[in-house]
């Protein structure tokens, strides 16, 4: 099992990510299950790479039941409908964030055969998905909830957020 990378100041989880320039690679390859079991025995719905100290564009998502492997995840559209959310995160262990997400999102992707891949998502799958590419950009959820805090729009329909 992975050692996993926590703490809301660690440099591994504020830095973003270089691509993944060889998905077959053996190494990506042995990381990619190494990763969903990791995943699993933590009990986290989602696991990007930085979390288990690479500095690499791939992350790993599990949500109604189907696992994903998201390699260079780029998201391509954001809905203008919004929810709020409460997430925890695995590197910040037993704090939780009230988020403001879009509801839908598109996603393009390679799978873990380095396949190009389109996603559409909604609702639980697309918060998991904008949590873990925030983790490849190096964005905490604990950043993106001060920053959300400061913005006008999101104070007025939500309040504090809390
Ligand atoms: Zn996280």
């Amino acid at each position: 099992m992975l050692k996993l990378v926590t703490g809301a100041g660690t440099p591994m989880l504020q830095t973003k990510t270089a691509l993944v320039e060889d998905p077959l690679s053996p190494d990506i390859q042995l990381l990619i299950p190494e990763m969903i079991e990791t995943m699993y025995k933590e009990r986290g719905v989602g696991l990007a790479a930085p979390q288990i100290g690479r500095s690499i564009r791939m992350a790993v998502a599990e949500a109604d039941g189907k696992v994903y492997t998201l390699i260079n995840p780029e998201i391509t559209t954001l809905s203008e409908e919004k929810v709020l959310f409460e997430e925890g995160c695995l590197s910040l262990p037993g704090q939780y964030f009230s988020i403001v997400r879009s509801e839908t999102l598109t996603l393009k992707y390679q799978d873990e055969r380095g396949l190009p891949k389109k996603l559409r998502a909604t609702g639980f799958l697309a918060i998991v998905i904008q949590h873990e590419v925030d983790h490849l950009d190096g964005i905490l959820i604990c950043d993106r909830y001060r920053k959300q805090q400061q913005n006008p729009k999101y104070k007025k329909l939500y309040g504090t957020l809390e």
